[in-house]
C-alpha cells in the first residue's frame, strides 16, 4: 500500500483532508491516475469504460494502470467514477488551462 492510499484510508480522512493529498500529489505528478481506496467501491467502471483498455482491477479490486506510457490523461476513468475514487493529475491539469 503506498502513501496515498495510507492517508486516504486513515479513520479519519475527511473529504477535505483526501482532497489535500490528491492536490498534492497532483502537484508532484508522481502517476497517471491516483486511486482513492477508501472511497473505491471495487465496481469496475473505471476500466470498463477506459477506452485504451489498459485500466483493471488488481487483485483486491482497485484499478490500476496496465501501461502508465499509454494512458491518454482523457479524464474518462475519472468523470464516470460514481464514488470520485479516481483522480487523474493530467486530465485536472489540461482543464485548469
Ligand atoms: S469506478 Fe471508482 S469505485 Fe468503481 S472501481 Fe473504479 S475507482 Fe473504484
Ligand atoms: S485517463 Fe483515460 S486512458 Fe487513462 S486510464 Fe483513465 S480512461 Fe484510461
Amino acid at each position: 500500500m503506498d502513501e496515498t492510499h495510507e492517508e486516504v484510508t486513515h479513520s479519519s480522512s475527511t473529504p477535505e483532508s483526501v482532497i489535500q493529498v490528491i492536490e498534492k500529489r497532483i502537484k508532484e505528478n508522481q502517476e497517471k491516475i491516483i486511486t482513492v481506496k477508501g472511497w473505491c467501491k471495487n465496481c469496475g467502471v473505471c476500466a470498463a469504460v477506459c477506452p485504451l483498455k489498459i485500466l483493471k482491477l488488481d487483485e483486491e479490486g482497485f484499478p490500476e494502470l496496465s501501461d502508465q506510457e499509454k494512458c491518454s490523461s482523457c479524464g474518462l476513468c475519472e468523470l464516470m467514477c460514481p464514488d470520485f475514487a479516481i483522480a487523474v493529475p493530467g486530465f485536472r491539469k489540461k482543464k485548469k488551462k
